[in-house]
């Protein structure tokens, strides 16, 4: 026997959730298309094209004798690298299933029982579901015309209307995902002296190690100033871990003993906690997912260049480009690319129906893919020799 929704006292606010669109599975596409998986470019997670560090995989081999029991929960020897690292005690930090549970965490601890959440158009995706998801209100601010983040315009709606409480969480990615954009740290460090100081800054730095030398910060600096500020960070990106699910918060131990209150518990596995150790520690891997992508990034944007192809400038390791002037345009290239074996991300979900989303990766995908692309879109093969 089946039952339908309406059957159920589910709210509203969770029938309406639309469900995540991450990029498609390699072996989906191999049956869809006919192809042959292992001939398939997957550029549509932001995945780090160097896949997982050896060092990370032998601290896994020699955790996995004891997978027969419970994570340490506290992740004690996590907690003191990461407190080493960003000279903060361990009582500052939460412990997440991928940097995704952190910013639901901090929607459910700061912003739950209709409370308001404030994000910018073309935000990641997950500030506006963690909004539904915890029975909050979203305020959606319009992103400037570089399709980056509006900071006066986002403060004014985190004040809120006449009559409107001031938000609980405001979410600010930098770099941004889909758009690639990138607010100077100066710009960011005026808007944190502005928030009202009941309102909850979740700064999203999944990108972050991504950033050119001149352009790092360190946000664990403003942590200690601002009590109300949460810095977001990941090992799925540049430290190679995507499919362990990790990520941590840093703030002050007031919303850190919130946000560890409300998380789940054993929320982050052994395996995933022995291998951001090893990954923390491994400078090199680090530098050369840097490295990688600084090159990748050239490659893929001078093709664009010659080709005349529009795109947004991207301090992530993906760049957001445009597919055609029309609203099928993501669709269609995106169909296109697919047939030739070759998976980035359509972002119409995101309001940008005419744009694709192509994650960096090595040389040689980042050919093959530039290659589809110049059959995908009907560019002349002259003008596409890049
Ligand atoms: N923030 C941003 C801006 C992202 O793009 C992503 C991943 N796409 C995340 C957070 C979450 O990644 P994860 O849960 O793997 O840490």
């Amino acid at each position: 026997m089946t039952r339908d929704a309406d059957a159920f006292h589910i709210p509203d606010h969770i029938r309406s959730i639309p469900p995540y669109v991450g990029g498609k599975p390699i072996e989906e596409v191999a049956r869809e298309f006919g192809l042959d998986p292992a001939r398939i470019v997957k550029l549509a997670s932001n995945e780090n094209p160097l896949g997982i560090p050896e060092s990370a995989k032998k601290a896994m081999a020699a955790a996995v004798g004891e997978l027969g029991r419970y994570p340490d929960d506290f992740g004690f020897d996590l907690k003191q690298a990461l407190s080493q690292r960003f000279g903060v005690d361990t009582s500052w930090i939460t412990l997440g299933a991928g940097s995704s549970d952190i910013l639901y965490t901090a929607a459910l601890a700061f912003a739950g029982n209709g409370g308001r959440i404030v994000h910018s158009q073309y935000g990641f995706v997950v500030y506006g579901l963690a909004a539904q998801k915890v029975g909050a209100h979203a305020t959606v601010v319009p992103a400037t015309p570089g399709l980056g983040h509006d900071l006066d315009a986002m403060l004014r709606a985190i004040e809120g209307g006449p009559g409107e409480a001031t938000a609980s969480v405001v979410y600010v990615a930098n770099p941004s995902n889909p758009t690639g954009t990138f607010v100077e740290p100066a710009a960011i460090e005026a808007f944190l002296a502005r928030v009202p100081p009941e309102t909850v800054v979740v700064l999203d730095e999944a990108y972050t190690d991504y950033l050119d030398p001149e352009h790092r910060f360190d946000a664990a600096i403003w942590v200690r100033r601002f009590p109300n500020l949460l810095m977001s960070r990941t090992f799925s990106k540049a430290f190679g871990l995507a499919g362990l699910r990790i990520g941590f918060g840093i703030a002050q131990p007031v919303l850190t003993d919130l946000m560890n209150r409300v998380r789940a518990a054993f929320n982050v596995n052994a395996l995933a906690q022995a291998a951001a150790c090893a990954a923390l520690a491994d400078q090199n891997f680090l530098d050369e997912s840097y490295r990688l992508n600084r090159a990748g990034y050239r490659q893929l944007t001078n093709a664009f260049d010659k080709r005349g192809i529009e795109y947004i400038p991207s301090s992530g390791n993906f760049v957001l480009f445009r597919a055609g002037h029309d609203d099928d345009a993501g669709a269609r290239v995106n169909l296109a690319l697919l047939k030739r074996g070759v998976i980035v991300r359509p972002v119409a979900n995101y309001g940008l129906p005419q744009w694709l989303r192509v994650s960096i990766g090595t040389e040689a995908e980042n050919a093959a893919f530039l290659a589809a692309l110049s059959e995908a879109m009907n560019v002349p093969a002259a003008r596409a020799a890049a």
